[in-house]
């Protein structure tokens, strides 16, 4: 393939890995691209240019806020969800580090949130990770019984970017708001996708990511319920987004962001039930093709992310798998990941109870608005041969 041609294998390429990242929608792009040309003003000038900048930051805002029924004030601009998830945990536990200094968190969050608690555990801080059931369900018995006096904040991932959980937010969000612990929420697997209601639901801090969502790279916003902790800033300069983000604004992505969510938000009513309707079938002709199939996260597909599919194929390794695809022209995922020629086991899949050998052998699906029925049945039709090989090697 010459670089920057498309060409025909392009087309006829097989996307499923869209918990990964989506595509920039067409009036995504359209929404962003005065921004580089003509409007390119920085929102902190006094000139025309900086308050036309000002403007459409503003304009932004509220139309995120929008989306989430949340304030406008309540939203802050951040480079992506990893930043956001950053800023919440680690800039709430410092801004609280007074009151307490213990934090709840679960054994399948996404590294953006796992890691700064890690880095927190070195410093000092305790924390505790919550298990979860067969598919992947934090029990809100476990975490009322997690709480200590000590505790000042829970963070929870809404949907499950492998294995496609999704928690019961509000449930588990009241058992911590009864006890005045603070709750931060990863939403970036659900933002879009499902209807999030910030008004009515009891959830002080929010991440979410544009790449996500059919919107830039580079990108996303922490919500901060109005009257909750600010966070401290681990980034200190010109004072931008209430000084928890300093820095010149990326303006054309954030317009991009807030195309992308109105976009969804929009287009939610038909393209989840279609995302779900895919992910069933395909569920059901995998198991009917594969009989060593297991799948991994939960069985009532109301629970689990729309379109995410999440198998072990054991003894089949992952990776391997994942590369017999691409040479199809099929882009999928794995879990796992190789770390000098072994293969490490999923922890999300090891945290479900599950074997070394089905946690070594994940494969996530991802579908997304391109995604059809017909590349479906492709996928299902070249798995067994494929495994086959794998197998026989
Ligand atoms: C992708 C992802 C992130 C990281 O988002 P970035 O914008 O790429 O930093 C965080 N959490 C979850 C659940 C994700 O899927």
């Amino acid at each position: 393939m010459s670089i920057g041609s498309p060409s025909n294998q392009r087309a006829s390429r097989i996307y499923l890995d869209h918990a990964a990242t989506t595509p920039v929608d067409p009036r995504v792009k359209a929404a962003m691209l005065p921004f580089w040309e003509g409007q390119y003003g920085n929102p902190s000038s006094l000139h025309s240019w900086g308050r036309e900048a000002r403007k459409a930051l503003e304009a932004a805002r509220s139309s995120v806020a929008q989306s989430l029924n949340a304030h406008p004030e309540e939203i802050v601009f951040t480079s992506g969800a990893t930043e956001a998830d950053n800023l919440a945990v680690i800039g709430v536990a410092q801004a609280l580090q007074s009151k307490g200094r213990h934090l709840i968190t679960t054994q399948i969050e996404h590294a953006a949130v796992d890691a700064p608690c890690a880095s927190l555990e070195t410093q000092g801080w305790s924390i505790t990770r919550l298990p979860v059931d067969t598919e992947g369900f934090v029990s809100p018995d476990a975490l009322a019984a997690a709480i200590r006096p000590d505790t000042v904040l829970a963070s929870i991932i809404h949907g499950n970017n492998e294995i496609g959980t999704i928690q019961p937010i509000e449930t588990l969000g009241s058992i911590l708001r009864e006890r005045g612990v603070l709750l931060h929420v990863d939403a970036v697997q659900t933002l879009g996708k499902l209807p999030i209601d910030l008004a009515h639901c009891p959830v002080d801090y929010l991440s979410l990511s544009g790449h996500k969502l059919y919107g830039p790279k580079g990108v996303g916003a922490l919500y901060i319920r109005s009257g909750s902790p600010l966070p401290l800033p681990s980034l200190w300069g010109g004072g931008q987004e209430q000084g928890l983000r300093p820095g010149t604004e990326n303006l054309a992505g954030i317009v991009g962001l807030a195309k992308a969510l109105e976009i969804a938000t929009e287009q939610m009513a038909t393209d989840t039930p279609r995302l779900a309707e895919l992910q069933a079938q395909f569920i059901q002709a995998v198991l009917a093709a594969v009989p060593q199939a297991v799948l991994n996260g939960p069985s009532d597909l109301r629970l689990r992310v729309p379109g995410n599919v999440h198998f072990s194929f054991p003894p089949v390794e992952g990776e391997a798998l994942v590369l017999r695809l691409d040479l199809k022209g099929i882009a999928v995922s794995s879990g796992s990941a190789c770390h000098s020629a072994v293969i490490e086991p999923s922890r999300i899949v090891k945290a479900l109870g599950k074997s070394d050998e089905v946690a070594r052998s994940t494969i996530r699906f991802s579908m997304g608005r391109s995604t059809t029925a017909a590349e479906l049945d492709r996928v299902v039709n070249i798995l067994p041969e494929i495994l086959g090989k794998l197998q026989k090697k």
